[in-house]
């Protein structure tokens, strides 16, 4: 795998695409997101392709039988997510570094296995209660995927302290600041 990889692992509605998405658009730093497959539904605006490769449980079955997945989990009963290996082959071939949006399992594997060639980032919201206010004004989820991802998230902030670095999103223009110096940080640092 060429360049490096940075893993930002964060509780689902802690606000972990919006800083992803204000770090990209910056264009600051070198680096591609590694758009993952999910056989989960879209939510919102999200695109096929951009977002997840939306794929039906057969294909998703199929891809896991192929080996296409460096890693893949099922973070949901039932709803699986995967990093795609030509997704990493595609962006090491442009000479960029990889973020991948992963959760708390794959991403202590990922860095288990990468040591120092990847920094994994936690980002935690202010309270659990600002997490489901978030949710529920996101509007894009059931109230039983909303209490699914909060009562996830307990789960996934007791892991925050085997992560790197941990960085609370409690105001946003903080945070984006804080991740990209860390990145940075990182990248330049050889
Ligand atoms: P994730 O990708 O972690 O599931 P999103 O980026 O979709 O989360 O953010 C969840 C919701 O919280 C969105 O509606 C987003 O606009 C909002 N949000 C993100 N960061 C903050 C913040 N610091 N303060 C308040 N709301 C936020
Ligand atoms: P969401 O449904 O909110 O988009 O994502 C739910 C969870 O799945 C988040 O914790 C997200 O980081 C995780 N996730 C997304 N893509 C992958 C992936 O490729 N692998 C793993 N292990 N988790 C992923």
């Amino acid at each position: 795998m060429a360049g490096k990889v940075i893993i930002i692992s964060a509780p689902s509605g802690c606000g972990k695409s919006t800083i992803i998405s204000a770090l990209m658009n910056s264009g600051e730093i070198n680096m591609q997101f590694s758009v993952s497959a999910t056989n989960r539904a879209p939510r919102g605006q999200e695109i096929n392709g951009k977002d997840y490769h939306f794929l039906s449980d057969e294909e998703f079955r199929s891809a896991i039988a192929t080996d296409a997945f460096l890693e893949y989990e099922e973070v949901y009963p039932g709803r699986f997510y995967g990093t795609l290996k030509s997704e990493i082959d595609r962006i090491a071939s442009n000479g960029s570094n990889v973020v991948l949006d992963i959760d708390v399992n794959g991403g202590l594997r990922v860095k288990h296995e990468l040591a120092e060639k990847a920094l994994s980032i936690f980002i935690k919201p202010p309270s659990i209660g600002a997490l489901r206010s978030r949710l529920e004004k996101r509007g894009t989820d059931s109230m039983e995927s909303i209490d699914a991802r909060v009562d996830r998230a307990q789960y996934e902030i007791e892991q925050a302290p085997r992560y790197d670095v941990t960085v609370v999103n409690d105001d946003l223009d903080t945070a984006v600041a804080e991740v990209k110096r860390v990145i940075v940080d990182f990248l330049n640092n050889d």
